[in-house]
């Protein structure tokens, strides 16, 4: 049990300004208010991972608590909407599929519409799960425009595609609104307390940075939680073994779509996502297969646009963190553990992470009951993650490349096994507690891998084959009718950054 300090927490120390850091100093500023002085100490010549572009809707809810307004952020930013993201060659070359933030069609108490659907199937409707889905009708059709929906049949949930430098500099000028106090340089030592706990960063120009609590935003690295304080790391190399990637920005195309790319390689895959400005383009793959050089000559290939800087390598071990929380350092961002961006899922964790402290937090002085729920609860949500980007891995059924053949044969998790084998058996998804992802997630990434129920759950027999039929024309015809009303997707970004 570690001897920990129980003395007030007033004064807030965040190491790092890139996405992590700023997020968590606005938001506990934001929260917390007058409760916590908050310092943030970044240095320019180490700069940021540059990178991390795409997000998922509950974002919209830490933009919604900043009070940041939609406009002013896409223009800031040169954000763009994204309803989805578009799997190529996952299952096999020459394929593709959506997972959208939507859900196809509309659900029966006790049973998801997916078991009407493939009812409908096995009497021979060829129609397509996800032309029951708006974010996909949105998304292929580049429609979009926020709709005020007042049933849930017609949600079209959301998140942002942005330049993450930009966001970061949006992020401080609020921060510093607000009264966060930033100090330019590079953090040279660090004292602890003969607890162990940190007591004060010192910069190259010898200022003191003293704190009660300490978040270590400081990337990869882990200055604090790791290099301090040695809290250790649990590697996922072996389910996801990927451990590089080259990026690269590249002009934009004439027209931009609302979902980002994600297209598999031999022994990788690569993001395109579309900005403003620019895409964002990189090559996520394993070291094992590509040389460097050839990752960067492949995604270079395939940009399908000029590129508008050289390619920039980054290095990642897969895992997480084993106490993101220790003493009186919480580690956030890539301090705290990476997963790969397949489902643009870092940031959110940043968020999360920022929003668990902010729930559990130490005004009266740190105790290892908070410590224990907070790593407990971000071990869960960091093994929940893992799994679902494992199944995009595991459930292919490519046989063009060493690569994909092993990633069919290894072992993963029991948690997972035990998913996918209930949905192949009898098309049940079970979400467990606080999983980021919905059914709706699991149920179009299973389908799109190819994983294909033998059954359905029998409430879907309640109706006549005629009765189902009509049913489900009557959803699709409702999925339907908002497009004609809505914008072109470039046309609704132009409208919002127009704005006063
Ligand atoms: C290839 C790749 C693609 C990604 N794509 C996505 C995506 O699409 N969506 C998504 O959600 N996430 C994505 N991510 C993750 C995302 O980039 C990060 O979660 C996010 O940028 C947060 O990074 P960070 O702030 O933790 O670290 P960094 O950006 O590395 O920032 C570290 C900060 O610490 C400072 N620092 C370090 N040492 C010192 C020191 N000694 N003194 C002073 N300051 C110091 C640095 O100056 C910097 O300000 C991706 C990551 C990678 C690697």
């Amino acid at each position: 049990m570690n001897n920990v300090v129980k003395n007030a927490v007033k004064k807030v120390v965040v190491l790092g300004g890139g996405t992590a850091g700023w997020m968590a100093a606005a938001l506990l500023k934001k929260v917390l208010a007058g409760a916590v002085e908050i310092t943030l100490v970044e240095s320019e010549d180490i700069g940021t991972v540059g990178v991390g572009e795409a997000t998922i809707p509950p974002i919209r809810l830490f933009n919604n608590v900043m009070g940041i307004n939609e406009a002013e952020f896409l223009r800031e930013t040169k954000a763009t909407i994204k309803l989805a993201i578009k799997f190529d060659n996952w299952r096999v070359p020459g394929e593709g599929y959506f997972h959208t933030f939507g859900a196809p069609g509309k659900s029966l108490a006790f049973c998801h519409f997916h078991h009407l659907w493939l009812r409908a199937r096995q009497q021979g409707d060829t129609t397509s799960l996800w032309q029951y889905d708006l974010n996909y009708l949105c998304a292929t059709t580049g429609k979009f425009a926020p709709i005020n929906a007042k049933d849930s049949i017609l949600e079209l949930p959301y998140a942002y595609h942005f330049d993450a430098g930009l966001y970061a500099r949006y992020l401080r000028k609020l921060s510093e609104q607000m009264g966060v106090l930033r100090h330019e340089g590079k953090v040279q030592q660090v004292f602890q307390h003969p607890n162990g706990d940190i007591k004060c960063l010192v910069l190259e120009n010898g200022h003191e940075l003293a704190g009660d609590l300490f978040i270590d935003c400081s990337g990869f690295r882990g200055l604090l939680i790791q290099e301090q304080l040695n809290a250790g790391y649990d590697d996922w190399g072996h389910f996801l073994p990927c451990d590089r990637a080259v990026a690269v920005p590249s002009e934009r195309f004439e027209k931009t779509v609302p979902y980002t790319r994600s297209i598999a390689h031999s022994a990788g895959w690569q993001w395109r996502i579309p900005l403003q400005h620019r895409n964002g383009n990189g090559l996520v793959y394993s070291s094992a297969h590509y040389s460097d050089e050839q990752a960067s000559d492949l995604l270079l290939a395939n940009l399908e646009r000029k590129a508008l800087a050289d390619p920039k390598f980054i290095r990642f071990r897969t895992g997480r963190r084993r106490q993101q929380w220790q003493r009186n350092v919480v580690a956030v961002g890539l301090a705290s553990g990476f997963l790969e961006p397949l489902e643009s899922t870092s940031i959110h964790l940043i968020q999360s992470a920022v929003v668990r402290l902010i729930q559990l937090f130490p005004h009266n002085g740190i105790c290892q009951s908070a410590i224990k729920e907070y790593n407990q609860q971000s071990q869960l949500e960091y093994e929940q993650i893992r799994d679902f980007l494992i199944l995009h891995y595991h459930a292919n059924q490519r046989s063009d490349s060493p690569f994909w053949r092993d990633m069919q044969q290894m072992a993963i998790p029991d948690s997972l096994r035990q998913k996918m084998a209930i949905f192949a058996d009898n098309g049940q998804l079970f979400r467990e507690q606080n999983d980021l992802f919905l059914e709706s997630s699991w149920l179009q990434v299973m389908l799109g891998q190819g994983i294909e129920p033998k059954d359905y759950h029998p409430i879907a027999n309640n109706f006549s084959a005629e009765k189902l039929r009509e049913m489900l024309a009557n959803i699709q015809a409702i999925k339907q009718e908002p497009l004609a009303k809505l914008p072109d997707h470039d046309t609704y970004i132009q409208t919002m950054i127009n704005r006063g």
